[in-house]
């Protein structure tokens, strides 16, 4: 039996959705739309969606048993639980809510009801990412102690309702879901301390440069940036481990790994070099000798596997991938950032 679905907020995201799942998800049929906004509506008559005239029509269409929400974020919290309630499967697009305590609300509404509840972070079949964490995961470049992460452009404001605080925008919100979850899914382990330096370039109102750094119980650190005033960029990925260095220059994906040959050992008692800023040792060069370059490992990439994962789980108890109760610690990591901002200093936590 095909899964019906029905979007709430038919904006930019939710074509992605319609025209991915329409495509890719034999298994879904994208059956209706709801939004606010009669432009919205138009399209979706155009995409060939049935219109509901209101969220009740949508809640009380017994045919829909699956819902993607994809509203600004501050109606995800209200939407999540109405659709939970009215007995439907849900879909809700990143930010799942503002904060720890209204996801905590529909993860109750959740258990309630014996619904479906999952987050689309899309960003965890990301090609580079996925790069990254085999590269870990198969100890590529020994042990990793100190991760960066960035995504930099240079377009200034956030756009529209990102832009503006109630409707829970900032750059916090928008991209640091994202980057939050990669670094705890690479290490899924205890975050020991945040530490927030949150910009607000062109907004009085929200955060729109920004760099975190987290620290997780083993000691690794990651620092995550995400920059709308950079002019030069820097790698996507830049990772320090016991054994080498990756790079992932951008999201085509070029980049490499450089580690120590095992044969490589260095001669400390070598003469001491000379360098355009005068002598060293230290930081000279490596001989050449000592290093090898490796190609970055292959990775199949596959964002369909979000939606396959939610009809596996609806057909056949398969186990759900991206896990209300993941995106909770990701939103008590947040809350946490927000008051290391707030605090102007890094906090201890335990989370
Ligand atoms: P958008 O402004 O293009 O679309 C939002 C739509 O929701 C608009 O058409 C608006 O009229 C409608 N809407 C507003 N309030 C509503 C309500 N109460 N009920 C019904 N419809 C309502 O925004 P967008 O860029 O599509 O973002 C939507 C969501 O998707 C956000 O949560 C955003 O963070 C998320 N998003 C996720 C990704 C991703 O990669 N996962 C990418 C972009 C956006």
């Amino acid at each position: 039996m095909k899964h019906r679905l029905a979007i709430i907020g038919y904006g930019g995201m939710a074509g992605w959705h319609h025209q991915n799942i329409k495509e890719k998800i034999p298994a879904i049929e994208v059956v209706g739309a709801y939004d606010v906004r009669e432009e919205a509506n138009e399209k979706a008559r155009e995409n060939g969606l049935k219109v509901y005239s209101s969220l009740a029509e949508l809640l009380g269409d017994k045919r829909i048993d699956l819902v993607t929400i994809a509203t600004p974020n501050d109606f995800h919290r209200g939407l999540s639980i109405d659709c939970l309630r009215a007995g439907k499967n849900v879909v809700c697009e990143k930010p799942v809510t503002l904060n720890a305590k209204e996801l905590e609300d529909i993860m109750a509404a959740a258990k309630e009801t014996g619904k479906l509840f999952s987050i689309h972070q899309n960003r965890r079949w990301d090609r580079d990412f996925l790069i990254v964490k085999k590269a870990i995961d198969e100890g590529m470049i020994g042990t990793p102690y100190f991760l960066e992460s960035r995504v930099q452009g240079s377009r200034g404001a956030m756009h529209g309702w990102r832009g503006h605080k109630q409707n829970g925008g900032g750059m916090l919100l928008d991209w640091g879901v994202h980057l939050i979850d990669q670094a705890m899914q690479l290490f899924p382990e205890k975050v020991v301390s945040v530490d927030a330096h949150l910009f607000s370039l062109y907004s009085d109102e929200v955060d729109d440069n920004i760099k975190l750094l987290l620290r997780f119980e083993s000691g690794t650190s990651m620092l995550l940036e995400m920059a709308t005033n950079c002019f030069i960029l820097q790698p996507r990925w830049h990772v320090s481990g016991t054994g080498g260095t990756l790079v992932v220059e951008d999201w085509s994906c070029k980049g490499k790994i450089v580690k120590l040959r095992e044969d490589g050992e260095m001669a400390w008692e070598d003469d001491i070099v000379y360098t355009e800023a005068g002598p060293t040792r230290t930081m000279a060069p490596r001989p050449r000798h000592t290093t090898e370059e490796a190609p970055l490992p292959e990775v199949r990439a596959d964002w369909t596997e979000y939606y396959k994962n939610i009809v596996d789980v609806l057909d056949r108890g398969a186990e759900l991938i991206v896990k209300p109760e993941e995106a909770l610690r990701v939103m008590k990591v947040i809350d946490a950032l927000f008051a290391s901002q707030e605090a102007g200093c890094g906090l201890k936590v335990d989370i």
